[in-house]
């Protein structure tokens, strides 16, 4: 007969920053230490063919800018070919030929204005975002806010969400390291719900969720201006938060300098993620405010960058609740990656 070892009671969390429940079973898994990635890392994807490579410019969607400007580029930003959202619309107000319809009346449908880019991190196919220096990780980060700048000025934009997905198995059908940026003619709800449980614990505790977090336990690395947690109700199991030491409520408020500095941590912890959990596949998001947000709102807002190995699949319970289960506590995700040593 099977004997398991004695482990940690399970316990629902709820997170204050997603609003979202979390279901903590440890007897769903193996120790801690032993989770490993089985799938494998990267789509086929063969570099000859490959059209983020340098030399390959003309293969590609048209470019928006450079970095530098010239034929020895080290990063681009581009048109993604097959984009999710129009940036060609007539009126990317939402007054199409449906706006008699009553659920366009009511605001169930708004035209697919916006703008999909993609970000081309590096010009050599096997060279991946963790192993670049921190300052060239940093130039990838004020890419981003570069485009984003851009991006405000159109009034029909609400929320860009900036996005990296590695591997097949996290959404990757591109190889070569790059990431994307989706700029959305509404705020999606979990955007609002965030913003709502982050205002129900400001309203509470006159403090802002995030400047907040202090745990030692949930602590794995920090620098000047940024740290990174297992969150106190990971939805899934090694998840990781980069968060500014300083109250922001835009990612657009990094500054040069910041950008090394988060560039440096995000390439730490990009390091340990793979040697801890070899090479999983993985995403991460960068959660930042909608662009209008008022006065009232910014002493909640607060920016942060999420880190999701790929290593348990969706099934439907969580599909049906919306609630995961995660059989990996977060302080002994963080212990275990805290004490980790990479050559960087
Ligand atoms: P992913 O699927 O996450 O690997 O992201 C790669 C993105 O690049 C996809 O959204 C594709 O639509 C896009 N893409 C593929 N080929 C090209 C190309 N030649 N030029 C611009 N975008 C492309
Ligand atoms: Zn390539
Ligand atoms: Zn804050």
């Amino acid at each position: 007969m099977a004997t398991t070892p004695p482990t940690r009671s399970p316990e629902l969390r709820k997170d204050p920053v997603t609003n979202q429940w979390v279901i903590f079973s440890p007897a769903r898994a193996k120790r801690p230490s032993d989770f490993k990635s089985k799938s494998p890392e990267n789509p086929n994807n063969n570099s000859s063919s490959c059209p983020f490579c340098i030399g390959n410019e003309h293969q590609c969607a048209p470019e928006i800018f450079r970095v530098p400007p010239d034929p020895n580029w080290k990063l681009r930003v581009i048109e993604n070919l097959y984009p999710a959202l129009s940036r060609k619309l007539d009126h990317p107000n939402g007054q199409n030929d449906d706006s008699s319809s009553e659920l366009s009346g009511l605001g169930w449908v708004v035209a697919g204005f916006g703008f999909h880019d993609v970000v081309i991190e590096t010009p050599v196919h096997s060279v991946q975002l963790s192993d670049l220096d921190p300052s060239k990780i940093g130039d990838v980060l004020i890419a981003y806010k570069r485009r984003i700048e851009q991006i405000k000025q159109f009034d029909s934009i609400k929320y860009i969400q900036v996005f990296k997905n590695h591997g097949a198995s996290a959404g990757a059908s591109m190889s070569h390291s790059h990431s994307q940026m989706l700029s959305l003619p509404i705020v999606p709800p979990s955007v609002s719900t965030r913003l709502n449980s982050m205002k129900e614990h400001f309203n509470q505790t006159g403090k802002c969720s995030l400047c907040q977090v202090q745990s030692k336990d949930l602590l794995i690395n920090e620098t000047s201006h940024f740290f990174s947690i297992a969150p106190y109700a990971s939805s899934f199991p090694f998840e990781i938060w980069i968060i500014p030491r300083d109250h922001s409520s835009h990612f657009d408020e990094l500054d040069n300098k910041k950008a090394v500095d988060l560039g440096g941590l995000l390439k730490l912890i990009l390091k340990k993620m793979a040697l801890q959990l070899n090479n999983p596949p993985f995403n991460f998001m960068i959660h930042t405010s909608p662009i209008q947000v008022t006065d009232s709102e910014l002493p909640y807002s607060h920016w942060f960058l999420q880190i999701i190995p790929q290593l348990t699949g969706v099934g439907g319970f969580e599909l049906g609740s919306g609630c995961y289960i995660n059989p990996v506590f977060p302080d002994d995700a963080a212990k275990i990656l805290r004490e980790l040593n990479v050559p960087i």
